[in-house]
């Protein structure tokens, strides 16, 4: 059975991240899912759609360091990483193949999160994703609530 376990990647959460509830104000402030001239509708043409993208994310965060987070699913499997500008470097992790999308994405931001350390404190660090039902997923978490079990790693990460 403990092969199996190891297998499927299981991670278990100790006791210490099931206490865990949501600090006061959430994380909603830290996070940002608008970008001017790009809609929730996605109406436009893609390739003007990234360049205003890019453009806003160029010139609004021009001074902090850029992290960027992926999460891909394929018949392969699911994978989430995250890419360092300053570093230049690509970090990955393999899921469990019935991982989900969502999933892939959230270890690209728990990736992205990891890596934070590794960086001096006294640049501002802006992570890029494309998830936005992982961001939304941090938003609507309220004060004191429990974060969902797939969740957790990341919020535990958020908090230091
Ligand atoms: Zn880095």
């Amino acid at each position: 059975m403990k092969g199996f376990v190891v297998e499927m990647k299981m991670r278990t959460p100790n006791e210490e991240q099931l206490k865990f509830l949501v600090p006061k104000g959430g994380w909603r402030g830290m996070i940002s899912t608008n970008i001017p001239g790009v809609n929730k509708k996605n109406e436009g043409i893609p390739s003007e759609l990234l360049q205003k993208t890019m453009l806003h994310l160029h010139t609004k965060y021009s001074d902090n360091t850029k992290l960027c987070t992926y999460g891909t699913k394929s018949a392969e499997g699911a994978a989430g990483a995250v890419w360092c500008e300053e570093h230049r470097l690509t970090s990955g992790a393999g899921l469990h193949a019935l991982s989900s999308s969502y999933q892939a994405e959230v270890e690209g931001l728990t990736l992205a999160l990891k890596h934070v350390s590794a960086h001096d404190t006294n640049k501002q660090i802006v992570i890029i994703t494309d998830s936005k039902a992982a961001l939304d997923a941090l938003a609507n978490l309220g004060q004191d609530e429990l974060p969902p079990l797939n969740l957790l790693r990341l919020t535990e990460l958020l908090r230091n």
